[in-house]
């Protein structure tokens, strides 16, 4: 589950908004300020998150969205 956050093929940027923490697109690193498209197709603008908005709970839809994204790209290096 690491290899989500490999640098090298990066599959998402994770953000805590709302009480979850939501996988964005990997186009660009996220701003404080920004309104970005979650994995899981919501738009949510970034804070400045705190340490504890960081243990909210992984948004279950953007996980899956980032693991089948992850699955396809590990196919395509084969
Ligand atoms: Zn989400």
């Amino acid at each position: 589950m690491s290899d989500l956050f490999q640098p090298q093929g990066l599959i998402a940027y994770w953000r805590p908004a709302e009480g979850l923490r939501h996988g964005l697109e990997p186009d660009a690193p996220p701003q404080a300020g920004q309104e970005r498209n979650t994995l899981c197709e919501r738009s949510i603008t970034i804070g400045s998150p705190n340490e504890l908005d960081w243990l909210a709970p992984t948004c279950e839809t953007c996980w899956a969205e980032a693991c089948s994204r992850r699955d396809a790209a590990a196919r395509r290096a084969r």
